[in-house]
């Protein structure tokens, strides 16, 4: 993404944050005003949103079977297999823990007097145990996986069709050009949607301040800071000391993933994206396709630092203000729930606080302390989604460098200067 552009959506970005804080307190009322943000900016919202993920489940098909189709060897794919596992669950458990220590040293929610907590539209949802999550991984139907956004589901169907394509002679090496050129095609759409960005981030940004407003920012303003703290540690601190001690230079990482980062951070939705997060692993940081269109959509799809974090401050911040206590054996329980959660629930907007309901669930804590979060939830997932992109970017760094699929020319290229509008 050129910088013109990046600096076109910041810009959007705070004119959206104004205007909807200036419909909220009244500046355009009346009936024109209501007009303006029911259709307006609610459609212009939903149809950017439509038009990102709309290319995610082709995309990720795309992607992975053209990748895994310029893997030479098939153990390649079990060794980034592993390796992504390892690096998932280590990384969710250090954000775990960060978590956890930051919000019991700041004593959250010890000192809040519990005032008449109603939740009524957050319904709890039944976690799926391991051995239905197993056998639930392979499709018996993939276009049903494919219109249900069955993300894992898809990748298994990828990953199976690119390794019979690359066993298939002749007749596989045509189709694997197919897929190629396909891809090719997907990040130009890529590229021409990004124009209409700063406009999208633009109606969602005015939404969101038009709804939920700064005041109930303020009312929650300690758990709100206490998650903000602990995402900013994980994300500049965890992450910059795992690249350098990985040998490759944060400075560059955080610069490179910029425009990924506000992305992430309009659209609260890492599965939206995977597009951009592709095109800049590949393009700008130097991560082989076969990479990171294996370790990307997967990563987002089990991997969430982010969310693990905020629903370690908010179990501890629920537990304190029901004055309960949490023993160190429902500490592990809840750092094996925060994993589990996560595994197979999409990178949506909204979607940690949804699996939150079930750690709370399984933790005996009441569920209705989510009334008290909610209203600060939607900005503290803006930042979450940019901690789940980014960790799973560095991940495929990580693993492409190890690989020896990571191009350090390109990597450690000078994009500053670039004028044009690849992205
Ligand atoms: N919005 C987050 C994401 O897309 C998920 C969440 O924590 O709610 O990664």
């Amino acid at each position: 993404m050129n910088h013109a552009l990046t600096i076109r959506i910041l810009l959007f970005m705070v004119l959206g944050a104004l205007f909807g804080s200036l419909v909220k307190f009244g500046l355009t009322s009346g009936a024109a005003g209501a007009h303006f943000v029911n259709n307006v900016l609610q459609v212009g919202g939903k149809t950017f949103i439509s038009l990102m993920q709309m290319l995610v489940v082709p995309i990720i098909f795309v992607s992975i079977v053209s990748g895994v189709c310029s893997l030479e060897k098939a153990d390649t794919i079990s060794s980034i297999g592993f390796k992504s596992f390892l690096w998932f669950l280590s990384t969710t458990l250090l954000a775990s823990l960060l978590a956890l220590i930051i919000a019991s040293s700041f004593h959250l929610g010890s000192s809040v007097h519990l005032a008449e907590i109603v939740s009524d539209n957050i319904a709890p949802k039944v976690t799926p145990s391991l051995w239905q999550f197993v056998s639930d991984i392979l499709p018996s139907n993939p276009i049903k996986a494919m219109t249900e956004a069955n993300i894992l589901q898809v990748i298994m169907f990828s990953l199976l069709l690119g390794v019979t394509i690359n066993v298939s002679g002749d007749s596989g090496r045509k189709i694997a050009a197919f897929f190629a050129d396909l891809n090719v095609v997907f990040m130009k759409y890529i590229m021409i949607l990004m124009q209409v960005v700063p406009y999208g981030v633009f109606c969602l940004l005015a939404i969101l301040f038009i709804e939920q407003g700064l005041n109930l920012i303020l009312g929650m303003l300690n758990y709100f800071i206490v998650v903000l703290l602990a995402l900013f540690l994980h994300l500049l601190g965890t992450f910059s000391t795992i690249l350098r001690l990985s040998g490759l230079a944060p400075k560059v990482f955080f610069k490179k993933m910029y425009a990924a980062i506000l992305f992430a951070f309009g659209v609260s939705s890492s599965n939206a994206s995977i597009p951009i997060i592709l095109d800049t692993m590949e393009s700008k940081l130097g991560v082989s396709k076969a990479i990171a269109s294996f370790v990307i959509p997967l990563g987002i799809n089990i991997n969430k630092n982010g969310t693990a974090i905020m629903q370690c401050v908010a179990t501890i911040f629920i537990a304190n203000i029901y004055n309960i206590q949490i023993s160190l054996v429902n500490y592990f329980v809840l750092l094996f729930m925060v994993i589990m959660v996560s595994v197979g629930t999409a990178g949506a907007p909204g979607i940690g606080l949804i699996t939150l309901v079930m750690i709370l669930k399984q933790l005996g804590l009441p569920i209705e302390g989510i009334s008290l979060i909610v209203g600060v939830d939607r900005l503290l997932d803006m930042v979450r989604t940019v901690v789940n992109v980014t960790g799973n970017s560095m991940i495929a760094c990580l693993i492409a460098k190890t690989e020896k699929q990571l191009d350090y020319g390109v990597y450690y290229r000078d994009d500053s200067s670039k004028t044009d509008n690849t992205i």
